[in-house]
């Protein structure tokens, strides 16, 4: 089969040639027929070899969807043809994280070697996706999978975010995002689907604005050191109850924390190397700093039922998997509108 893969330590991802898997005991075979192009993989693309957690060559691609193909030995819960998508940060399923559904936040994974598609495991820009078991699977029923497909990281690592900050985001609140590509693009509708925030979106690209006021953010600003000033403005100098950043990177976490209100959380959810010192009087008053990883089965169970009553439109730009490097490539210079997807 054709699979998409980062093969050697800053080289570009290449379309190879590869066996087709075949599912073992406990694993379902997915016939992949969407997979999104995270902006993660850039940052792994651009680590240094002492600095990647897991052998090369590997087959990018932890956003997949697709249809049941073959189930291994012992494997039930699924059948053959049904439409899913795949949870992808695979834990141990018996630690107490686990067991709660986080297995996001598995406290084995990484003695027990366990890593997700596309992140150490082979990854879903593939014709076929191994799955280690029927758990790591969501039925998608009647929605399209490719317009789906990003809600399995683009939409439940902002989802998981936003849930945390609930109880701050009441009506006369503002919830500011920081980015508005992939992640923050679906943020923005989560926002207005979850609560009654006041949505202000920041980027540096006035194209990314203009997507950001479409899905329906109330304002928008452009992202520089003038940034605070303006959200302080927009909020009567009282500053934003919630911020969550999806750059992440020196510049952001520093905009978002002159940004945020007493009593407010910013959470850094970019992977841009940022960091916020949180001590007495370097922050508001009792202002909180997180920093999540993707999310729970039980949120992206409730993501997709968002998506089912029409709250989310993720919007795509959709590559062949000859394309995939150039869907790489332009999410490398910025020039993507909301998710890439291929289609292997
Ligand atoms: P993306 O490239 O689609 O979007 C990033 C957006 O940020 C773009 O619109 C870009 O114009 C904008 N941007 C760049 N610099 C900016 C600045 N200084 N101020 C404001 N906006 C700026 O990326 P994505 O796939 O949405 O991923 C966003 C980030 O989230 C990445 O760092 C990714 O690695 C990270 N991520 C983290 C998790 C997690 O679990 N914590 C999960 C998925 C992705
Ligand atoms: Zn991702
Ligand atoms: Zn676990």
């Amino acid at each position: 089969m054709k699979a998409l893969q980062y093969r050697s330590i800053g080289a570009a991802p290449e379309v190879v040639t590869v066996p087709d898997p075949e599912p073992g005991p406990g694993q379902v075979l997915v016939k992949v027929t969407a997979a999104g192009v995270c902006h993660s993989d850039i940052a792994v693309m651009s680590w240094p070899a002492e600095a990647l957690p897991f052998e090369l060559p590997l087959t990018l691609g932890h956003e997949g969807a697709g249809t049941v193909a073959a189930l291994g030995e012992g494997a039930s819960g699924v059948s053959v043809g049904e439409s899913v998508a795949v949870y992808g940060p695979w834990g141990c399923g018996i630690c107490v994280k686990c067991a709660e559904g986080k297995e996001n936040y598995c406290l084995r994974a990484a003695e027990l070697g366990i890593r997700p598609p596309g992140l150490g495991a082979p990854g879903a820009i593939a014709e076929y996706l191994l799955v280690d078991s029927a758990r790591h699977l969501v039925p998608l029923g009647d929605l399209d999978p490719v317009r789906t497909v990003p809600l399995t990281d683009a939409g439940l690592t902002p989802y998981h975010a936003i849930k945390e900050s609930l109880p701050k985001l009441v009506p006369g609140s503002t919830a500011v995002v920081i980015g508005t590509g992939g992640l923050g693009h679906v943020a923005i509708q989560l926002l207005r689907a979850m609560t009654a925030a006041h949505v202000v979106a920041l980027d540096v690209s006035e194209e990314k604005l203009a997507l950001a006021r479409q899905v329906g953010a109330h304002e928008t600003v452009l992202s520089d050191e003038r940034a605070p000033d303006a959200v302080r403005a927009l909020t009567g100098g009282i500053g934003a109850e919630a911020v969550f950043d999806f750059v992440g990177a020196p510049p952001t976490v520093k905009t978002a924390g002159a940004m945020v209100a007493v009593e407010g959380d910013v959470t850094i959810v970019g992977i841009g190397g940022g960091a916020l010192p949180v001590g007495f009087g370097v922050l508001p008053y009792d202002a909180a700093v997180r920093a999540p990883y993707w999310g729970s089965r039980s949120e992206l169970i409730e993501v997709l039922d968002l998506a089912r009553a029409g709250a989310v439109d993720v919007h795509v730009e959709t590559y062949s998997m000859d394309e995939a490097p150039l869907a790489y490539k332009r999410l490398h210079e910025g020039k993507i509108t909301g998710r890439a997807v291929i289609l292997p």
